[in-house]
């Protein structure tokens, strides 16, 4: 008897743990070491908006142009296959499993980033309806490995989203940037019991333009939070 492919992968999918991407069983759950070598990681990218630049460059031209204010974001990775596929598994098919994945990957970059820490991560909400429509906000489960990993308390009392916006990769350029505005709000006596705070990290699992990312950092620049980082998932390109 000659055993196909199709009988190896049947087996492979019996035998957990095995790879998220391909399947195959490995120690290395969820991605085996060749899925994991294959991800399309953005090594050299913008220390502003992480945007992928030339080696040895370390600003994209429109950072350079118009620097945004006390601003770093980090994004281990590019928005593209096989990446967009787990995000969109994790946003739109309850593969709440990609999200210890994506987080561990975004935990490993910002370790490899080092200090400064900020003093809380601050996972972007999901509008009531939609996070009951999902039953989990991805933003906030990519966090959890963060937090576990830094000790860094994870806030989700702060910051509300008033106003449900359309999903940004569904807009042309110039809805994406007013899309969200006014979407936002922080909760004031919150932000009164947490105390002064100069550094917050802005958790999300994909970064477009940034518009939503920059309308809450405007926020918290407002309220006198100076440092803000975006941390992300995957940048599109
Ligand atoms: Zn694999
Ligand atoms: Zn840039």
């Amino acid at each position: 008897m000659v055993y196909g492919w199709s009988f190896f992968r049947h087996l492979a999918r019996a035998l957990p743990p095995s790879c998220l991407l391909c399947e195959m069983p490995g120690r290395l759950h969820p991605l085996c070491a060749g899925c994991t070598a294959d991800l399309p990681w953005n090594p050299s990218a913008c220390r502003t908006c992480a945007l992928p630049v030339p080696p040895g460059q370390r600003d994209c031209a429109a950072c350079l142009a118009r620097p945004p204010l006390q601003v770093r974001t980090l994004a281990p990775l590019r928005y593209e296959f096989p990446v967009d596929h787990l995000v969109a598994g994790l946003k739109y098919h309850g593969r709440l499993a990609h999200a210890p994945l994506l987080g561990a990957l975004l935990r490993e970059h910002v370790l490899a980033a080092g200090a400064p820490l900020p003093e809380l991560l601050l996972p972007v909400p999901l509008h009531r309806r939609r996070l009951a429509e999902r039953g989990y906000n991805q933003a906030l489960e990519i966090a959890r490995p963060l937090a576990r990993a830094t000790g860094l308390p994870l806030e989700t009392g702060l910051l509300r989203r008033q106003r449900a916006t359309a999903a940004q990769m569904s807009l042309d350029a110039e809805a994406r940037a007013r899309n969200p505005a006014g979407a936002f709000a922080l909760d004031a006596a919150r932000l009164d019991r947490l105390g002064s705070l100069r550094r917050v990290a802005i958790i999300d699992d994909v970064m477009t333009t940034g518009a939503t990312l920059a309308e809450i950092g405007r926020l918290l620049q407002q309220a006198g939070i100076l440092h803000v980082e975006y941390w992300v998932v995957a940048r599109t390109p």
